[in-house]
């Protein structure tokens, strides 16, 4: 497995890297939710193929009281868990690499990243955006793969692709959960013991609320309704937002007649953690 620190070596590894190649984009602290995605890569393009992964704690992406200094920086382990996984190559920037100090050119979705983690955070799509997109430009893929963990960024990353005709298939991987159902997260480990005993029944709600609209609830305030009283229920948490939204345009309906998904974010004293999970009509008989 190649280690690429400069653009110099990411261009010549690219440069004789068979086709097709897919490219896994990552900040880092890789736990099993990542491996899925390099997984999942290595079995999209088989040994013919070129799995590159990227691991860049993407300063643009957090705002200025966000946890950028202490977000999990481990190196050596997220080289093991990549070499492991069969990745071909892992690109490990430096900042100044990817960001010219007069950079002025920026990346903006206008509509999906509004509403949720655009909202409570605001800058933090166009980061992302800036990031993914002069990634893809260094990389060349032709297949990227992103988690459905990130929901919103999911959604925002594929209308970039179609709106900017960039030629790269992407590939989503479902959400990889702890046994008790709390969705795997580099964030996790900011958890206390309280918190985190706490944390699963996100999952809980999310899943109850599919539940009820499996059952014929189709009024999405309703169950949005009992999405937030389930999440209001759990210890230390707050609410940052708890919507359900249909799953390709992000927008709010009334009723429950397409794939809808709920979209969560909920605050710890010590993180803030995201989940989402398919809000289904009942299957018609
Ligand atoms: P991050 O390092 O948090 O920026 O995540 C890098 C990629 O891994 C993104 O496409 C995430 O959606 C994906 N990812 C993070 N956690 C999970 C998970 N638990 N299951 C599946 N994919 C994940």
């Amino acid at each position: 497995m190649k280690v690429l620190h400069t653009l110099a070596a990411l261009r010549g590894f690219r440069k004789q890297a068979p086709h097709p190649v897919a490219f896994v984009p990552t900040m880092g602290a890789l736990h099993a939710g990542h491996a899925a995605l390099i997984d999942h890569a290595r079995k999209l393009v088989s040994h013919r193929g070129t799995v590159l992964v990227s691991i860049f704690v993407n300063p643009t992406q957090f705002g200025p009281n966000e946890d950028f200094h202490k977000y999990p920086r481990t190196p050596d382990e997220d080289l093991s868990l990549c070499r492991n996984h069969g990745a071909d190559a892992v690109f490990l920037p430096d900042a100044a690499d990817i960001y010219e100090t007069d950079a002025s050119t920026f990346v903006e979705e206008t509509f999906l990243s509004t509403n949720f983690c655009g909202a409570s955070r605001p800058g933090h799509f166009r980061g992302v955006a800036t990031v993914v997109v002069k990634l893809f430009n260094l990389t060349q893929p032709d297949i990227a793969l992103f988690g459905e963990k990130d929901w919103q960024q999911l959604a925002v990353i594929r209308r970039i692709v179609r709106d900017l005709f960039l030629p790269i298939r992407i590939e989503p991987v479902p959400t990889v959960r702890e046994p008790d159902g709390l969705a795997l997260s580099s964030r996790n480990r900011y958890l206390t013991p309280a918190e985190r005993a706490a944390a699963p029944a996100i999952y809980r709600a999310l899943r109850d609320t599919a539940r009820l609209a499996s059952e014929g609830e189709s009024s999405i305030p309703k169950l949005r309704l009992h999405l937030h009283s389930q999440l209001a229920a759990i210890p230390q948490a707050t609410i940052d937002y708890a919507e359900i939204a249909d799953a390709e345009t992000l927008t709010i309906p009334n009723h429950l007649t397409r794939p809808a998904r709920a979209l969560v974010a909920v605050r710890f004293p010590s993180a803030r953690l995201i989940d989402n999970y398919p809000i289904l009509p009942p299957k018609s008989a």
